[in-house]
């Protein structure tokens, strides 16, 4: 049955002229706190680039790990009231365990896992393997033989599961960064509480989602390399990838909230509308002269990635009326 218009989700920016853009970018914050203005700048470019390449834009909610009360519904807020609209429901990884516990078992059963029973402790005392690179988990338990993993089993302490990677570095493509090659190691695919881990959801949710367009910030660039090869090993195809610069303050630090009004409501607070804060994100992504009114069509219009800044957003914040003397 084919749709009527009315049923077509309306896009009220530019759509690229483009027959073949067919797929979707995302955001995808942690609930753990409010979003910065750092992150709020991501989520914008993440926009930008989906709706600028004709994709949909898509939420999902990385719920798996900390999770504050009250966070995912502000986090959505702030984004609205910015004026970024998603395709589509929200996407909760916590509804989604069935899903991460079927590629777990599609790995498993291709002998591409082992179980893994190390604490931090142990890993960090290791010495590492010869030639792995600084950091890689050093195989402490990658080829424990039966009767070892049964008296390890017999402590009682419930085993994380890892990847048996076969290559110890893998190349992406990155937007911004060009080809980047970046360490793969027996990364963990469960922790031993059973909670799937950030790298295997990620992969997992992106192609069932159609994401092919990950736009997140830098710190996550030396992810990236596992996660691609995780989708290969899992049949799935790799999303195209941009890593955008981080938001720091004055000292060079990430941003936090000890650096000032750094969310949106703290920015309010202070009197700014959120148009005024958009106008600030654009102004930092040089979409915009500084003080200049921004909205989203516009910034669409003007967007183009080979300008963006590369180097990470400095900046100085005037405090929180709470954090004033
Ligand atoms: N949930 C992650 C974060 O908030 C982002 C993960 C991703 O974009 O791949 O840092």
């Amino acid at each position: 049955m084919s749709q009527s218009p009315h049923h077509i989700t309306p896009l009220t920016h530019r759509t690229v002229a483009s027959s073949t853009a067919v797929g979707a970018g995302r955001f995808a914050p942690s609930p753990s706190g409010d979003l910065h203005l750092g992150n709020l700048r991501t989520a914008l470019l993440a926009w930008l680039f989906a709706r600028s390449t004709g994709r949909r834009f898509l939420m999902r909610v990385e719920d798996l790990d900390r999770v504050r009360p009250g966070a995912r519904e502000q986090q959505l807020a702030d984004l609205r009231e910015l004026g970024l609209d998603w395709d589509g429901d929200v996407v909760v990884q916590s509804d989604r365990r069935q899903h991460y516990q079927d590629a777990v078992a599609r790995l498993e059963s291709a002998g591409l896992t082992y179980e893994c029973f190390c604490t931090r402790r142990e890993i960090l005392k290791a010495p590492s393997a010869p030639h792995a690179p600084h950091g890689a988990y050093p195989g402490i338990c990658r080829n424990l033989t039966s009767e070892e993993r049964g008296a390890r089993r017999a402590g009682g302490r419930p085993p994380a599961l890892r990847l048996r990677a076969d290559v110890g570095s893998f190349a992406i493509d990155d937007l911004l960064h060009g080809s980047y090659s970046g360490m793969v190691d027996d990364l963990v695919l469960r922790r031993g509480d059973g909670t799937p881990a950030y790298n295997l959801a990620v992969v997992v949710d992106d192609a069932a989602q159609g994401v092919d367009q990950v736009v997140r910030g830098d710190d996550l660039l030396s992810s990236a390399p596992r996660q691609a090869y995780l989708a290969g090993l899992l049949g799935l195809t790799a999303p195209q990838y941009a890593h955008v610069p981080l938001a720091l303050d004055q000292e060079g630090r990430r941003l936090a909230k000890r650096a000032g009004a750094v969310t949106l409501g703290d920015q309010k607070a202070l009197g700014r509308t959120p148009r005024q804060v958009l106008g600030m994100l654009a102004a930092s992504l040089r979409l915009t002269a500084p003080d200049e009114e921004a909205d989203l069509a516009g910034l669409l219009d003007r967007f183009e990635p080979s300008r963006l800044p590369r180097e990470p957003w400095v900046i100085t914040l005037p405090t929180t009326p709470s954090q004033s003397p």
